[in-house]
């Protein structure tokens, strides 16, 4: 083969340009006459690096080794797969093949932008052109900057600016494309097998392109037009759920936005609000590229000398879902059983550490990320500063989430609470949101609150307003 394409964050084989430049490499370097050898040929590859892979918790593990065995699917069979440090993996594999090129899509995040760089000069030594076209966002983080040609602070303008830079249309596969067929690690195959087949994993969505393609046609044609009224309602099945093929990139933005472009979408703002809560991950990305240590520590200062608790027992209760408050249990639960939680949900249980039990938000963030299989350090981490109060365009600090009767206006008839908690079932209706109100409303062993949300308000804002002085 003369090409290879490193796949990372974009788990898929349609819409990706990277795939197109790996091909024109390799078909430019080819002997036309000899196609015996090799040449011509792509070699795609997934490097399981152990660093990573050991960061991460079992459901995140579970849906990165479907995705991998779904993309295997998608190139015929032909996805190789190493296990290592990159740094060492790909100039051997270069070598092994005699590929003069390595392409990948454009890495944005502090980690990855560290790992490309030593990997792209340990091919440079060895002669191997790295090779980076696209990137896991439509405009590529960044790109978008304002008049002064300095980067958006504030999501509504930098949104406006996102959407006037525009983007490419969906790359086409490059025409007479040959995959290469390349011998994986038998190691990397057992541990992602292994993966798969863990014990108590929670139930994941199916994996894939395919399974991301059609999830989005399913949601485009059935909710989408609700989409601006119903993406609040965690009871409903009014979002998408495509955050977990976002991440892993087994579809692109890019192809989203151009099918909502199309102009077949139904009538209401669904399809603007859609564009734009896409433009909130974009967003978050720019942030990160513009800030890499946004990543864990606060971006504005003015609550820098805050004093928060150390985690205790409440801390505990939070992250088994036990605080004794129907909808942060309820999500918390969620978070478990499904590797994923309702965007609405997230903002009440963040809010719930940050300002009930008042803990700084990167013990939160850890938490999340370990367990959500759309977990995202641009998204994860800054939608955690916004809750905190500590992000550029957050939440201002006084904010402080009403446990009860966010559950009231968001699972209005206690749906989603009877859902997660089965020691509520007994309760109908909304009552499930207030079961202190009623006698047997603890008979079935669900817990006492941990704290009094009313006093613990209070508390968050003496120590917001003494930390800001
Ligand atoms: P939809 O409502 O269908 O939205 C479509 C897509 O738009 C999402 O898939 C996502 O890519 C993007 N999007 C929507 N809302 C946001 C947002 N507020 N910020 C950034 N992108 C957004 N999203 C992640 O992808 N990974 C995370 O790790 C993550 N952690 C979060 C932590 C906290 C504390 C908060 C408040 C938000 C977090 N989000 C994260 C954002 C948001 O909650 C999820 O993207 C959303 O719930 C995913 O569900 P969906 O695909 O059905 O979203």
């Amino acid at each position: 083969p003369s090409s290879i394409l490193w796949l990372r964050r974009d788990l898929r084989r349609g819409d990706l340009p990277a795939l197109g430049a790996a091909h024109d490499a390799a078909d430019g370097s080819a002997d036309a006459a000899d196609t015996t050898d090799g040449q011509g040929e792509v070699a795609v590859v997934f490097v399981l690096d152990p660093t990573l892979w050991r960061g991460a918790g079992d459901a995140r593990r579970a849906w990165l080794a479907e995705s991998i065995k779904a993309a295997d699917a998608a190139y015929d069979g032909r996805l190789c797969v190493r296990e290592g440090d990159p740094v060492t993996v790909l100039p051997q594999l270069a070598a092994e093949l005699g590929a003069g090129s390595v392409h990948v899509s454009r890495e944005t995040t502090p980690a990855g932008r560290r790992r490309d760089g030593k990997v792209a000069a340990a091919l440079a030594r060895t002669g191997v052109q790295w090779v980076e076209t696209g990137s896991p966002y439509a405009v590529g983080p960044g790109s978008v900057v304002n008049g002064e040609g300095t980067p958006y602070k504030v999501f509504t303008p930098f949104s406006r600016a996102w959407r006037d830079y525009g983007w490419p249309s969906p790359a086409t596969e490059p025409a007479g494309l040959r995959l290469a067929q390349v011998r994986s690690d038998q190691s990397a195959l057992t541990t992602l097998k292994q993966a798969r087949e863990a014990p108590d994993l929670p139930s994941l969505p199916e994996a894939g392109e395919e399974a991301a393609l059609r999830r989005w046609a399913d949601f485009r044609d059935r909710a989408l037009a609700d989409y601006g009224t119903d993406r609040d309602r965690a009871d409903l099945d009014g979002v998408s759920r495509l955050s977990p093929y976002l991440k892993i990139g087994a579809v692109h933005p890019r192809t989203l936005l151009a099918d909502l472009a199309d102009g077949r979408r139904g009538p209401g703002d669904g399809a603007e609000r859609f564009a734009t809560e896409l433009a909130w991950r974009e967003f978050y990305a720019d942030v990160l590229w513009h800030h890499p240590r946004s990543a864990w520590q606060d971006l504005r200062t003015p609550l820098t000398g805050m004093d928060y608790d150390d985690a205790g027992g409440a801390v505990e209760a939070w992250r088994q879902g036990r605080t004794g408050y129907p909808v942060v249990d309820a999500a918390m639960r969620q978070l478990l059983h499904e590797g994923w939680m309702h965007n609405r949900m997230r903002m009440v249980t963040a809010s719930f550490l940050t300002k009930d039990l008042h803990v700084w938000w990167p013990l939160g963030a850890r938490h999340f990320l370990r367990h959500l299989i759309d977990g995202d350090i641009a998204s994860n981490n800054h939608g955690w500063q916004w809750v905190a109060g500590t992000g550029t365009d957050a939440s201002p600090y006084f904010r402080v989430f009403n446990p009860v009767t966010q559950g009231l206006r968001f699972d209005p008839h206690g749906d989603y609470v009877r859902r997660y908690v089965p020691e509520l079932a007994h309760l109908e209706g909304k009552a499930a949101h207030e079961p202190w109100k009623r006698p047997d409303g603890y008979l079935h062993g669900y817990p006492q609150r941990v704290v009094d949300h009313a006093e613990e308000r209070r508390e968050a804002l003496r120590r917001y307003e003494a930390a800001r002085g």
